[in-house]
Parts: structure tokens; sequence; C-alpha cells
């Protein structure tokens, strides 16, 4: 059983209920979580505030510092009891835990310790004559914009955790975070972690974990809250929305994606494989995975060939088995709208890998690594998000052509570029509507870089100094020279 943080006590939901955390890989319990209701959320957000309208934490850049130095040494102490968390509630693959879905992440910290203490707050503009006429000088200070509500999906769990919260904590503000309720101790073990390995007072962070979607609902309406910052779907992403802008809420958006994988026909397409394979990562749930490949029409046969040797190789099977990289899927429901999106595909499009449930695997919410090629850019299939381990091949006859189909989507999120002429490849990226392009196996995932989408994919940016910024107000002060 683990814990609510609000106020800095660590407690059980206001009535005592709690729900089961299922793992994925065993469609059995691995303990219980607590259930918070309405008084639990309306607890974290009264916290929050207050400690927020107190100012000492806003105001204090060193002290901050300093609490997410400790909160860093406190991740790390427990790194091995949050691996096991990863791969037991959200099915990660032990593997990818050694990377991005884990160790790397926690390090990642550090970068926002830093940013807390050398952040310029305050700048100063030439004393000149203003638009009024008056010469005056200007003070342009960055504050941090007040109570934060932190949503999150259960696909990343613990990083996006992380990068909400710590981005949060760095910039002054408070926070309450509410995890998936498929993954909740990825938010209970991050609440309990900063209670008791950190000085950050009682309610800077509040953690509240439920089932029903009630709570979630209440804290992005809750007009006490200053801004969300959600990541998932993006048809939940819409009505957050709608629901803030009753109180004028900022909402910073990391939605969905369907990003394309173009592969120049000057491509040494054998070194693609890797790539191409790892489409199916954590069973395919990553909203910037390039779902998308885009093949030359005059080395379609032979891109084709490469695509569906990695598919057939790739290892999927119980997460604890350190070559696996295709685990179970979330849940029974995801399961289903995975399933039913490939029986689509099966009339849209040639089916060259996979297309249903492993045999070897009854037990867990598994789907087949699935591959599909001649693939229209405008079926269903390649345009819709499916969030599984499934990559659809479509063939193209130039780069405009190329460029066309990789945009053609109200998503724009990621991308990547495979060529022999960086020049050229870097020709197509620039014209790809998206938040982040990789480029022959460039990796654009790091604490310092922008991420986030164009269109649909979201509003605003997470990580970075655009990221940090989500997180501040603007107060332009004047006086005369
Ligand atoms: P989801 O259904 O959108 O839910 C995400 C979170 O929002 C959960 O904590 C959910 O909890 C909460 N939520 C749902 N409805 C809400 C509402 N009306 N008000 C406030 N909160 C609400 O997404 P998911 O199924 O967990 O994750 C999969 C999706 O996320 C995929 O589509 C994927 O592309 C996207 N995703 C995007 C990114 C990115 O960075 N762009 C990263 C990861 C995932 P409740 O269901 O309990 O309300
Ligand atoms: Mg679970």
């Amino acid at each position: 059983m683990t814990r609510l943080l609000i106020d800095g006590i660590l407690r059980e939901a206001a009535d005592g209920r709690t729900y089961a955390n299922i793992n994925p890989a065993t469609e059995k319990s691995i303990g219980q979580a607590p259930n918070a209701g309405a008084t639990d959320v309306d607890a974290a957000i009264s916290a929050a505030r207050r400690v927020f309208d107190a100012q000492r934490w806003s105001q204090d850049h060193a002290f901050r510092a300093h609490c997410l130095r400790q909160l860093h040494q406190g991740l790390v102490a427990d790194r091995e009891h949050l691996r096991r968390i990863q791969i037991d509630e959200a099915g990660v693959p032990v593997a990818l835990t050694h990377s991005i879905w884990l160790d790397t992440i926690l390090d990642a910290v550090s970068y926002w310790a830093d940013l807390a203490e050398t952040y310029p707050y305050e700048t100063h503009i030439a004393a000149r004559a203003t638009l009024a006429g008056v010469t005056s000088q200007r003070m342009v200070i960055r504050e941090p914009i007040g109570v934060v509500a932190a949503i999150t999906p259960w696909n990343f769990p613990l990083p996006l955790n992380i990068f909400k919260v710590a981005a949060a904590l760095a910039a002054g503000c408070t926070v309450v975070l509410k995890p998936a309720p498929d993954t909740p101790w990825s938010g209970t073990e991050l609440g309990r972690i900063i209670a008791e390995s950190t000085d950050i007072p009682p309610g800077v962070v509040n953690v509240v974990t439920g089932m029903e979607s009630s709570i979630g609902q209440a804290l992005v309406a809750d007009p006490r809250v200053d801004m969300i910052t959600f990541t998932g779907s993006t048809e939940v992403g819409k009505r957050i929305m709608a629901s803030a802008a009753n109180n004028v809420t900022r909402v910073c958006l990391e939605l969905g994606g369907k990003s394309a994988n173009i592969v120049l026909d000057d491509a040494d397409l054998p070194s693609l494989a890797a790539g191409i394979a790892g489409v199916c990562s954590h069973a395919g749930q990553g909203c910037a995975l390039p779902t998308r490949l885009l093949l030359p029409r005059n080395r379609y046969d032979e891109g084709l060939a490469v695509a569906q040797a990695a598919f057939e190789s790739v290892a999927c099977g119980d997460p604890n088995d350190p070559n696996v990289i295709v685990g179970p899927v979330m849940n029974a429901r995801q399961r289903a709208r995975i399933l039913s999106m490939i029986e689509k595909g099966k009339h849209e499009a040639r089916l060259l890998v996979g297309g249903g449930t492993p045999e070897a695997m009854p037990v867990g919410y598994y789907v087949e690594p699935t591959l599909f090629c001649d693939v229209d850019p405008d079926a269903d299939i390649a345009q819709e998000e499916i969030f599984g381990p499934v990559l659809v091949v479509i063939p193209y006859d130039n780069d405009d052509h190329a460029v066309e189909i990789a945009n053609n989507s109200i998503y724009g999120l990621s991308g990547a570029v495979q060529g022999g002429d960086v020049d050229r490849a870097m020709r197509v990226a620039r014209r790809l509507r998206t938040g982040t392009v990789g480029i022959n196996g460039g990796v654009w995932l790091a604490a310092d870089t922008p991420f986030g989408g164009y269109k649909q994919s979201g509003s605003g940016r997470e990580l970075g100094m655009d990221g940090f910024a989500e997180f501040l107000e603007t107060k332009s002060i004047a006086l005369p020279a």
C-alpha cells in the first residue's frame, strides 16, 4: 500500500478507499493504491495554494536548487525500487529502464536544480523613450506562475512525473500531481521520496492518485490552480483546454502523435533495422515514436525487407527478460483498441508481420509486433494514433512527396529523416511541421532540449529553457530614467 502526499503528510485517502494496481504482464494485483476523492483533491490544492502564497518557496532560488539536489539523491538511492515499479506496474521492459525509462531520467533532475539557481529571472531594458514619450528604464521579472496541476499518462509514468514536478519546482511553483490510474505508484513513490529525503516544505508537492476521472476533472476546473501541465491523448487535452478556459488557466499540453520516419533514397538501408524495430519499444506506447515509415519507391522492396526482418526478430515477452523491448500494453482496453485497429488495417493494407496476440504469451496484455505495407497515406491506420507495436509503411515518389505525406496528419509531434547526404536530410527536416526531428539516429530527448507538438500534438513545450519558461509569468516594471 502506498500513500498520498498532502500538505507534507503521507496518508491514505480521506475515506480510506483503495484500488488494485494491476501488473499488465501478469494481469494480477501487485498491491493497493489510495483511491483519492474530492476531499483529498481539495486538501491538496489548498495546501499548494497556501504555501505558494506565503512566497518563501517562490523567492528562494538557492533553497529550491538545494531541495532538487536532495531529490536527485533520493531518487538515485531508491533506483532499484523505482525500476521494479516501472516493470511491475507499467510493464516497462527492464532493458528500457537502463535508459530513458529510468536511469538517465533520474540524472536529468540536476538540470533543473542548476536552472533554479542560474536562470536569468531579471533582465533590464536600457532607459530610452517609451511609446508614451516618457523616458523610462524597465526591468522584466520572471516569476513562478503559481499552483500547477500536473496530469500524467501511464506510458512514460515516472519520467513524465519527474519532468513536470522538477521543472515546476525549479521555477518556484507548487504542485498537485495526478498520475494516471494505471500507474499510481510512479506518483506516490515520488511523493514519498520528496517527503522522506528532501527539505521541500509541506504543501509544495502533493500527490493524489485515484481510479475515478472526477479527481482530474476537479483539479483542472479549480480556480485556485494557475496552470495545468498535461501529457496524454489529444481528446483529453481538448477537454482540459475547454475546462481551463473558464478560469483562463494556462495550459501546457503534450498530446498524441503519428510521426513519420522518412528514408531518403541515398540512405544506408541495412543500418536502419534497429531504429525501425525501435518503434516497438515498450510495445509502441510512446507518443513520439515514428509509426509511419516512408520508403522511396525506387528502393521500396529493399526497405521492406529490412523492416520485415527487423519486425520478425524484435524480442517480445516478459518485461523482466533483459533481451525484451516489447512487453505488454497497459491494459485489456488498450489491447482491444489496438487489435481493432489492426483488424481495420487488414482491410486497408497488406499485413507483413504479426497481426494478433502472441501465442507464447497467453497471460498478460500482449500484442504482436505488427507491420503493414502498401499503406495509403489517408488510410485510418496511417492517420490514427494506434499506441501499440504497429508500423505502417508508405511508399513515396520524391522528396517533395515524402514531405507532403509526412505533413498529412492532424499531429505534429516528431519525425525522423535518414539519408546519406546530411544537407539534403536537413532540408527535409526543416520542412516537417513537427516539434522535434531526429536525423540519422540523432536523439533530441534531453533535459535541455525543448519537446512538444505542432498542430493537435499540443501547445507549449516541456524540457529545456522553453519548457521552464512555461512555468513563469512575466512582469515588466518601469521607473523614470
Ligand atoms: P489519457 O486518457 O489522455 O489520460 C491521461 C491523464 O489524463 C490520466 O491521468 C487521466 O486520468 C487524465 N484525464 C483523463 N480525462 C481527464 C479530464 N477530463 N480532466 C483531467 N484529467 C483527465 O491518456 P492515456 O490513455 O493515459 O495515455 C495515452 C495517450 O497519451 C496516447 O494517446 C499518447 O499519444 C498520449 N501521450 C502523449 C505524450 C506526449 O508527450 N505528447 C506522452 C505520453 C502519452 P483519468 O483517466 O483517471 O481521468
Ligand atoms: Mg498498473
